[in-house]
């Protein structure tokens, strides 16, 4: 894939580059390790000022990078500021909390002694250079999600994002060199997929994580398995949207419009499958088709637009083979399932709800990346736990109930790293991130992310030094 900006509402090519060739490649490797062997030694209070700084700048920043993602990705502008937003919010709370989140933790006095120790303790220390191999739906957040706690853990940081992004992972680069961070801590790599394996193999990149596609996760997995190096892996999902009859059915059926087309319907966190008990089956399909037929398909550097085009015109392809393969097999379409009229130009689709789904489409099994919603019914609560679990993916999971009963059930049962009880799911860096099943395995964000690149180290004094 060349590395360019395509407008994929127009799909007039921006921009090009050349990806970095192999001197390229080895100068950003040695700057990385050798700035690694210096950052790991400074302490949290410097780390938080350098963070606080990259903060200050983007938030200056966000209009012309909100703008540069939109020419890119095709995101409305809205959503475009708002992800600039929350990465503000993400450095400043890693900065605030870091210290106390790798805090050194002591091991039980009777429970040392027990060891044969005098005291005995847990540090954490930073593991060194990581790869980051980033998508481009959330071009900014997916990256300062993974940086923020990488830095402030005291590693560094080799970004390789999706070709088609290319002046957004730039910006990043110039971000965290501008705010002050030495040379070499946090650099952009402009390459193709292809040399992913020759960086992860460096004997100088200590650990990798990918967002992105299965396939992408499971090759990158595998060459890390061979190296023996730490992988997290945040891939697809397919999360459910169960409504049970208690709930109160509009707020569910509005708020699960914006949980399905967030983004485009470019979201792992979208909510695309719906799971809906029988009593309430016909109110929430019609109130939640009558508000995605109502959305606004259009340019998204228009302020009222909810939905612009999907990335990419092969992301469009595969959308439209799903739908087509579901239509073809049966199923039914309440709305949309095609190009809209007034937007010839660009990669646009229609916010679809299809019902009368089977398991012998595609769509059952596979992850729609585009505004198109599968509605199921169901008869009682072990129904629609089963429903929510047969998917291959495991991200994350929406349950819309009064009945704490069906809560602790839900909570129980629920094959995802995530359970929102009367909501959608939405990031926050307090509380960790990701999947189980097909959707990965590691955790972003929180306490929980921050150790993941982190050598967990125990620290034993001997009895004789009581
Ligand atoms: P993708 O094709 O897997 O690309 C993601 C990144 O991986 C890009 O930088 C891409 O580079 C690179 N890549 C692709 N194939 C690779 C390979 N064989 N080896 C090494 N690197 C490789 O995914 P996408 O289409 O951009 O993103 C959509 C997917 O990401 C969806 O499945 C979505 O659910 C998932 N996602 C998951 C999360 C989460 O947190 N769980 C968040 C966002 C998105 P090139 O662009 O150069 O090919």
């Amino acid at each position: 894939m060349p590395i360019a900006s395509v407008n994929p509402a127009t799909g007039e090519t921006l921009k090009t580059f050349e990806a970095l060739g192999p001197e390229g490649i080895e100068k950003r490797l040695a700057a990385a390790h050798e700035a690694f062997l210096e950052y790991r030694v400074t302490g949290f209070g410097e780390r938080a000022r350098l963070l606080k700084r990259a903060a200050g700048l983007l938030e200056e920043d966000q209009d012309d990078i909100a703008r540069t993602m939109t020419s890119e990705m095709g995101k409305p502008i809205t959503a475009a500021r708002a992800e600039a937003a929350k990465c503000v919010k993400a450095m400043r709370w890693y900065a605030a909390h870091a210290e106390r989140l790798l805090a050194d933790e002591a091991v039980p006095d009777e429970e040392a002694a027990d060891s044969g120790a005098s005291r005995a303790f847990v540090r954490y220390r930073p593991l060194g250079v990581v790869l980051a191999v980033m998508p481009w739906n959330f071009p900014l957040w997916q990256v300062v999600r993974f940086a923020a706690p990488a830095l402030m853990a005291g590693n560094t940081g080799l970004l390789k994002h999706a070709s088609n992004v290319p002046q957004t992972a730039l910006y990043l680069g110039d971000l965290f060199h501008r705010a002050g961070f030495p040379e070499g801590c946090f650099q952009t790599l402009l390459i193709g997929s292809a040399e992913v394996e020759g960086v992860l193999r460096d004997v100088r990149v200590a650990a990798a994580t990918l967002t992105g596609s299965e396939p992408a996760g499971r090759s990158v997995a595998s060459i890390a398995g061979d190296e023996v190096k730490k992988t997290v892996l945040e891939l697809g999902g397919s999360d459910p949207y169960v409504v049970m009859p208690s709930a109160d059915v509009d707020r569910a059926a509005r708020v699960a419009v914006t949980a399905r087309v967030q983004n485009n319907g470019q979201s792992c966190i979208a909510a695309k499958r719906f799971i809906v008990h029988e009593d309430v089956y016909d109110t929430f399909t019609e109130r939640f088709t009558a508000r995605m037929e109502g959305l606004t398909v259009g340019d998204p550097l228009e302020e009222s637009t909810d939905i612009g085009p999907l990335a990419s015109e092969q992301g469009r392809a595969d959308l439209e083979a799903l739908v087509e393969d579901a239509l073809r097999l049966g199923a039914g379409a309440l709305c949309g399932a095609g190009r809209p009229e007034a937007c010839p130009r660009g990669w646009y689709y229609l916010p679809t709800v299809l019902t009368g789904i089977t398991p012998r489409m595609r769509i059952h099994r596979e992850e729609t990346f585009g505004p198109v919603a599968t509605v199921y019914r169901v008869a009682d609560l072990d129904e629609a736990v089963r429903a929510a679990n047969d998917s291959p993916f495991g991200l994350s999971s929406n349950v819309w109930t009064r009945d704490e009963g069906e809560v602790a059930r839900f909570v129980r049962d629920l094959e995802a790293g995530g359970v929102f009880v009367n909501g959608m799911t939405a990031s926050h860096p307090a509380m960790p991130f990701g999947g189980v099943k097909r959707s990965g395995y590691g955790r972003e964000l929180s306490g929980h992310g921050i150790k993941e690149f982190c050598n967990t180290t125990t620290v034993w004094r001997g009895g004789a030094e009581r």
